[in-house]
């Protein structure tokens, strides 16, 4: 009896911004990976060690991870439509028409886009959405958020998205009942109000909270992010799921890593 061993080839992974922050976390994860291989690292004109994004077409990579800066965006979308690589994409801060180019190149491509990708923070919304939806405008909703001191904006751009979630779980338009911060002598805390606070301090990489109170209850969800690492994480896991499931054109989110 002959024994027949199946050898899957390892997905192939171009990395843009491969100097950064993120990118160096990401090139580790891979290298380290058996069913992965870094195929190329992309770095801006001008740095060494990698090749730069008009390089690119000579390498052969099956999934293209990108966290680097909104300038880029644009001449990676037009290569995602000239070549139909699946793009696995981080960067934030996008301009409208970054976005559409994102959108085109996921007219003709698979393009998994997420402001955050720690599947921790995915979970948390999907629980603080369920909980909004159950508990009705009989909760009253804050949000707390906590980053290191160099964070600039604020409320962080994952406590809008839960804000949003949990406004759109329960029909409320969140422009019409975000409450940022409290302060000074007002009216008292009206009915269905969502409230947001941020905090600057330290080094800490992201708290996000989530509390819901009515009358003699209260619920606290949060998640506490404690590496950066979990962000290359969730990103590896995106390209596994297009890579693993042959996905289609489409734009995909972290919902799609939760979907039994
Ligand atoms: P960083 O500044 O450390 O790294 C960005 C890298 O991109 C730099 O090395 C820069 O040289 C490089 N770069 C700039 N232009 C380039 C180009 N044309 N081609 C190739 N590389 C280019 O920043 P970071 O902390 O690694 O974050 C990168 C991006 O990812 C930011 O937009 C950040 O907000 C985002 N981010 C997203 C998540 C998420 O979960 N979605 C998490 C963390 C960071």
């Amino acid at each position: 009896m002959t024994t027949q061993q199946t050898t899957i080839a390892p997905v192939r992974i171009g990395v843009v911004g491969a100097a950064g922050r993120m990118g160096q976390h990401l090139c580790a994860l891979i290298e380290a990976a058996s069913d992965l291989q870094l195929a190329a690292r992309v770095v801006e004109p001008g740095h060494t060690g990698g090749i730069t994004l008009d390089l690119l077409d000579g390498q052969v990579v099956d999934i293209l991870i990108d966290f680097s800066t909104p300038h880029a965006v644009a001449p990676v979308a037009a290569w995602v439509v000239a070549t139909k690589v699946a793009w696995v994409l981080g960067t934030t801060g996008l301009s409208a028409s970054d976005q559409a180019a994102v959108e085109r190149a996921a007219a003709v491509a698979p393009v998994f886009q997420a402001s955050n990708f720690s599947i921790g923070i995915a979970l948390l919304t999907e629980l603080a959405a369920r909980a909004a939806q159950v508990l009705g405008l009989d909760a009253d909703i804050e949000i707390v958020e906590t980053h290191h001191l160099h964070k600039r904006d604020a409320p962080s751009g994952t406590a809008l998205s839960l804000a949003k979630a949990v406004a759109q779980a329960r029909g409320q338009n969140l422009g019409e009942v975000r409450r940022d911060g409290r302060s000074g002598l007002g009216d008292e805390r009206p009915r269905g109000e969502i409230g947001m606070h941020a905090v600057r301090m330290a080094d800490i990489v992201g708290e996000h909270e989530v509390l819901l109170g009515w009358p003699a209850e209260r619920l606290k969800l949060c998640h506490d992010a404690r590496d950066r690492k979990v962000f290359a994480h969730g990103a590896v896991r995106a390209a596994r799921y297009l890579a693993r499931q042959g996905r289609g054109p489409g734009l995909y989110g972290m919902q799609d890593l939760l979907a039994p």
